[in-house]
């Protein structure tokens, strides 16, 4: 039986209490900018994942491009990243000038692939940028040992990666200049916004670059007692996080343990349904590691079906079924293949993963009867076409 409703790939999930917060902040009325809410927000991500130093920004994108200019990466320079990933990932490497190195991933987490990695260092090598894709933690005891003995500065890519920990330790927890993401489809959220941790002394720099790279914030120099006295030893960007949006990220993050409890269920739902299924596979969670499980992607199996991918796709919207494909691999969009002449086989691992995947929805707004419905049209479709 079809849904009657259309079920949304992946809506926030929204309580009254974000909207009080956010209404609070409007109806003080006197600071809208990044202020009191944006200091809280900081802190008590940086309590809750264990981070030596944070600070709020109005994305990750944002995020990462600051943590390149921390590390001083110009042109001419390289960065090591996935190919399975958001192309903002391998974007903020353009914008400062330097050139992206891919490595391909491994197959059954579509994470970046330590060895693939450790074969494309160079001398020109400025930083390490694994993804955790989907919310599984890469491989960070390989990837930071790497860096280690080449010297070389290691920025994590956590857009998706809350709540994930290697072993007991939080995404987040270590000194790497580490990026979140809490755009709207994330899986906490701030309507657009992003936090970056890490080494304080790294964090202090982002603070100065985040804000024009001017010496002391607004909310210091407005203030009752503040001096109106700045310097700027360098541009920046405006990239801060203002009060209204913290507001709504902090409800969100005093919410992630209910948040995640119920993707979880969700994901559950999804694993004991697919689990000995013959027509799909789903990425696997190595022992040691908490994943967020930011995506459920279902990697088909186009051998045994008489459509592929797009079809698919199609077949479960007519059945009112939200999707999405993450991700086309960045070397096949049509900058970075014609800049580096990349051809799509050129990382075979993502891009055979890439003519398999469909994520299903997977929010935290979700019931398990929905997730029924999900997996009710999954089967329903290898069974119309099956091989
Ligand atoms: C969403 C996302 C980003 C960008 O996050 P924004 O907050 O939208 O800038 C970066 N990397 C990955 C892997 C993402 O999924």
């Amino acid at each position: 039986m079809k849904r009657s409703e259309f079920l949304s790939f992946s809506p926030p999930a929204l309580s009254d209490r974000e909207i009080e917060a956010v209404v609070e902040v409007l109806k003080q009325g006197e600071w809208l900018s990044s202020g009191p809410k944006t200091k809280a927000f900081e802190t008590e991500f940086l309590q809750r994942v264990g981070a030596p130093a944070s600070l709020a920004l109005n994305s990750c994108t944002a995020g990462l491009h600051l943590a390149l200019l921390v590390h001083k990466v110009k042109a001419g320079d390289e960065v090591i990243t996935t190919p399975m990933t958001f192309c903002a990932s391998a974007n903020v490497v353009e914008h400062v000038g330097a050139n992206v190195v891919f490595a391909d991933v491994e197959p059954d987490t579509l994470l970046i692939d330590p060895a693939q990695m450790e074969r494309r260092l160079t001398k020109r090598t400025k930083v390490l940028m694994p993804v955790h894709y989907a919310g599984h933690p890469a491989d960070m005891e390989r990837i930071n040992a790497m860096g280690r003995s080449a010297g070389i500065p290691v920025v994590e890519d956590a857009a998706h990666a809350i709540p994930s920990k290697i072993g007991d330790q939080w995404v987040g927890g270590s000194e790497n200049l580490t990026v979140f993401s809490f755009y709207a489809t994330k899986n906490i959220t701030s309507g657009e916004g992003g936090m970056i941790t890490g080494r304080p002394d790294w964090i202090e720099d982002a603070r100065r670059l985040a804000l024009h790279g001017m010496t002391k914030n607004a909310w210091d120099r407005f203030k009752k007692g503040g001096s109106w006295k700045y310097d700027m030893p360098e541009p920046g960007f405006k990239y801060n996080l203002p009060d209204m949006s913290s507001a709504l990220g902090l409800v969100q993050l005093q919410r992630l343990d209910e948040l995640y409890d119920r993707r979880m269920a969700v994901v559950n739902a999804y694993h004991e349904a697919f689990k000995d299924d013959p027509m799909l596979k789903f990425l696997k969670v190595k022992a040691g590691y908490q994943s967020s499980h930011h995506l459920f992607v279902a990697l088909l199996n186009l051998e045994a079906l008489t459509i592929g991918r797009d079809q698919f796709i199609v077949e479960l919207g007519e059945r009112n079924i939200g999707t999405g494909v993450h991700y086309m691999p960045v070397h096949m969009l049509s900058y970075y293949a014609n800049k580096y002449g990349w051809k799509p086989k050129d990382f075979p691992v993502a891009f055979d993963a890439f003519e398999r995947m469909v994520s299903l929805p997977l929010s935290s707004r979700m019931s398990v009867s929905d997730a029924g419905d999900v997996i009710e049209a999954v089967r329903d479709i290898c069974a119309t076409f099956k091989r």
